[in-house]
């Protein structure tokens, strides 16, 4: 019998299911995650909707091409297990990507569904088998083959060199990961807060890596504690992988910017993700007092909407997103910007703030802005906005928040003279091999393409893994 009974007519009637939610005015007051999860017959009937077409374009569209139609099926077999088994064949962090993919722009987005109503639901559907597999504590380790005797530096431990470390770690190499900072996972844990993706998911992920062999040591800054070369020549090394990530961040570079107040998002979701701020004392690390003060944040990506939505859980008393284009060209997750609408956030779109305006000891009071129209079509296929002459206005602010983007951090490019970057300092790697002009050394992930997305980071791991494997048992380059 075919794992799904209904003929397609019925399987369109189905209604896409609703994820169970936290209350909106409930979880402003905290960090819990927001969505709850599909419970299992609602996953079922989820499931139940895929009308099992053709091409299967779902599956083209998804970065590492998880085989979407036979996970579902698997679910429909009510085998779980063997559904998230079959996700791992490509991507090793189903319970990360279920909860963070842009999937309206990558596998949904491509579902035939969509054509006639709501595309299936494939993100909470590859979270939910990911987080039955983790309940039940039945997560099957892939084999590790025998010792090859060859030694892998990763460096970074963010989406990209996790990915790449579990997959030389199957193949007998002796991995270790070197990370800069006190606690592993990358933005996966002092980028998205934990109302978005909890902070015992990637420890579970990074424990089930320790098993298999792979080692990790923080607070190494690469570049600084030790240098690309001396991984390789003084402590051996036969390969190394740069995944470090473009966490500098980008200014506006307008008056005001060093004013007590302004912030990167970096640092605000830094400091609250990473060091616990909101609970100084108890955690040694200060952060700026939001409660009852007029928060600005100034972006339309995921960074600006994660940014937003922890101030209003830190108490701020109003809580303003300001974008210069309009709501339809931001590139944040749809759900991100819906459930940041129902926590109050106010969107004022097509505003562009000029100038941050401070009182006599330097703090901020308020930001002066500008109304924008949109114009013609940009390099990035976006309408450009345009100032509107005399549209200036000024609303009143205490901390600014500037979620404009990210850059590449320099240090290993500039300690490293024969590693080729671009005019943006990104590391150059090939895109099929992830190998760059030094002999021996891969590179990807954000540090390659700039700020991207989890999925891609870790399809990048994946591929260096796969060239690393390849370079070390042939010698070939
Ligand atoms: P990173 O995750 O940045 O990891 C790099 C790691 O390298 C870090 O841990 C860093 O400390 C370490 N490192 C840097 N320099 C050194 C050095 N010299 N020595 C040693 N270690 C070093 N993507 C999505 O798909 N969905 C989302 O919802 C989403 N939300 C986001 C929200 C925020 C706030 C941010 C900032 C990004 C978000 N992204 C999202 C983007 C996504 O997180 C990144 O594209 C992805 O994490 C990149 O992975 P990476 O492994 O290349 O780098
Ligand atoms: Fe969709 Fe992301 Fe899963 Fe691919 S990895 S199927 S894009 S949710």
């Amino acid at each position: 019998m075919p794992p799904n009974p209904l003929p397609n007519k019925e399987r369109m009637k189905i209604q896409r299911q609703h994820m169970p939610e936290q209350d909106a005015q409930q979880r402003t007051h905290n960090f819990k995650e927001v969505n709850l999860g599909l419970p299992v017959e609602r996953a079922r009937q989820e499931a139940l909707r895929c009308i099992a077409c053709a091409k299967p374009t779902c599956m083209i569209e998804c970065p590492v091409g998880v085989k979407v139609r036979e996970f579902l099926d698997l679910i429909l077999a009510e085998d779980y297990l063997g559904a998230a088994a079959k996700i791992r064949e490509d991507n090793a962090l189903p319970a990360i990507t279920g909860r963070v993919c842009p999937q309206e722009d990558q596998c949904e987005g491509a579902c035939i569904l969509n054509k006639k109503g709501d595309s299936l639901a494939i993100g909470y559907l590859e979270r939910f088998v990911a987080d039955y597999e983790q309940k039940t504590g039945k997560l099957g380790l892939p084999p590790v083959a025998r010792k090859t005797g060859k030694k892998v530096a990763i460096v970074g431990s963010g989406p990209a060199g996790l990915s790449c470390a579990g997959d030389l770690i199957q193949k007998g190499h002796e991995v270790r990961v070197f990370e800069a900072l006190h606690e592993l996972g990358g933005v996966l844990v002092y980028g998205i807060p934990e109302f978005r993706l909890p902070r015992d998911i990637v420890r579970q992920e990074i424990h089930n890596l320790r098993r298999m062999g792979v080692e990790f040591e923080t607070n190494v800054v690469v570049g600084k504690t030790v240098t690309i070369d001396e991984l390789m020549q003084n402590e051996r090394y036969d390969a190394v992988f740069i995944a470090t990530g473009a966490g500098l961040p980008v200014f506006l570079n307008i008056p005001g910017e060093h004013l007590v107040g302004v912030f990167s998002a970096n640092e605000f979701l830094t400091r609250v993700n990473l060091m616990r701020g909101y609970r100084f004392p108890e955690y040694d690390e200060p952060l700026y007092d939001c409660k009852d003060k007029d928060v600005v944040v100034i972006g339309g990506g995921n960074t600006a909407m994660d940014a937003v939505r922890t101030s209003l859980r830190l108490g701020a008393k109003s809580a303003a997103l300001l974008y210069r284009r309009s709501e339809a060209e931001m590139p944040a997750r749809k759900e991100e910007v819906a459930h940041a609408r129902q926590e109050g956030v106010d969107f004022q779109m097509l505003v562009n703030p000029v100038e941050f305006l401070g009182d006599e000891h330097g703090r901020l009071r308020s930001v002066r802005c500008q109304r924008m129209e949109l114009g013609e079509p940009d390099a990035s296929g976006r309408r450009r906005p345009v100032p509107i002459a005399g549209s200036e206005f000024t609303r009143p602010a205490a901390l600014a928040i500037i979620a404009v983007g990210t850059t590449a951090n320099p240090m290993i490019q500039s300690s490293t003279p024969d590693l080729k970057t671009n005019k943006w300092r990104y590391i150059e790697a090939d895109p099929e091999t992830q190998r760059t002009s030094k002999r021996g050394v891969f590179a990807g992930g954000d540090i390659v393409t700039g700020g991207a997305t989890v999925i891609l980071a870790m399809g990048a791991g994946r591929k260096a893994a796969k060239s690393v494997h390849e370079y070390l048992t042939t010698g070939s380059w």
